[in-house]
């Protein structure tokens, strides 16, 4: 694939699906999904990807993708709970191989957390989704909050240290309580509780910042419609942060389970606008 198209290629790796847009601006368009299949090979999950990847017309810029696994500097799959089989995987070469051009990635959390602050500036914009998993990041003017090596993994604080052990084997991470609610093990009063509770340490080092809460946590379009659940969740923050000064507003995304890849194509077409 030639980087000579109109279009903006952003794509979305998740749990089960990969999922794909293009676009001339950073408005999302119709996104389209592959399932993933599950057959205990990375590379043959990843080669039924690559037929519909292959005829893709040729796109503008640097495709940007936004994975789920954590991978390292060189796009190889450190660690994936839910698919542990794709370690080692050279996941951003294979992709670069099938579309003919480089790739850009970025975390699915790091994605949203883009997404949800747009163009927003002046505060901390912490962002959480809601999907298979629980991915998190944090937006400080404009860019993400990277403090090490690789993105920071909100998804995986520990809020219950007596709680359900997580994929990544701790016990009572945020995603384990929330695989927890969704296999109905645990109510939705005691998750919007410990969530409360981890919000509220994250105004502790994030004072007046912005919370942004998106995927499914609410319903299936993650839209909390009467606001009642935001309003629970702040109570439960205030609770345990009783200092105005630092505490969040709470919202919920506007881009629902699609903020990943809203952050992918922002991003996408972010570059492409660098090198014009
Ligand atoms: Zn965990």
């Amino acid at each position: 694939m030639m980087s000579v198209g109109t279009e903006f290629l952003a794509l979305d790796l998740g749990a089960t699906k990969l999922a794909y847009c293009k676009s001339v601006t950073a408005m999302l368009p119709n996104v389209d999904r592959i399932e993933l299949p599950r057959c205990g090979r990375a590379d043959e999950e990843f080669a039924a990807l690559s037929g519909r990847l292959e005829s893709l017309p040729p796109v503008s810029g640097v495709p940007v993708i936004c994975v789920a696994p954590s991978l390292n500097a060189a796009g190889q799959v450190l660690s994936w709970p839910n698919r542990p089989y794709w370690k080692g995987f050279p996941l951003i070469a294979s992709l670069e191989k099938l579309l003919g051009t480089k790739v850009r990635w970025l975390g699915d959390g790091e994605a949203a957390a883009l997404a949800n602050a747009g163009d927003q500036r002046g505060l901390s914009y912490v962002s959480l989704q809601f999907g298979t998993g629980v991915g998190g990041a944090i937006v400080c003017n404009g860019q993400v909050l990277r403090l090490g090596p690789i993105n920071c993994e909100l998804g995986h604080i520990i809020v219950d240290g007596g709680g359900p052990i997580c994929t990544c084997g701790a016990r009572g991470c945020l995603q384990a309580v929330w695989q927890g609610y969704c296999r109905g093990e645990i109510s939705l009063e005691r998750l919007l509780d410990l969530l409360a509770v981890m919000i509220a340490n994250l105004a502790r080092i994030f004072p007046g910042s912005q919370i942004t809460l998106g995927g499914r946590i609410f319903d299936v379009d993650g839209k909390d419609v009467d606001g009642k659940l935001v309003q629970y969740l702040a109570r439960g923050v205030r609770a345990s942060c009783p200092q105005e000064e630092w505490l969040p507003t709470i919202r919920t995304s506007v881009f629902g389970p699609n903020a990943p890849i809203a952050g992918a194509l922002r991003e996408a077409v972010r570059l492409g606008n660098e090198h014009v």
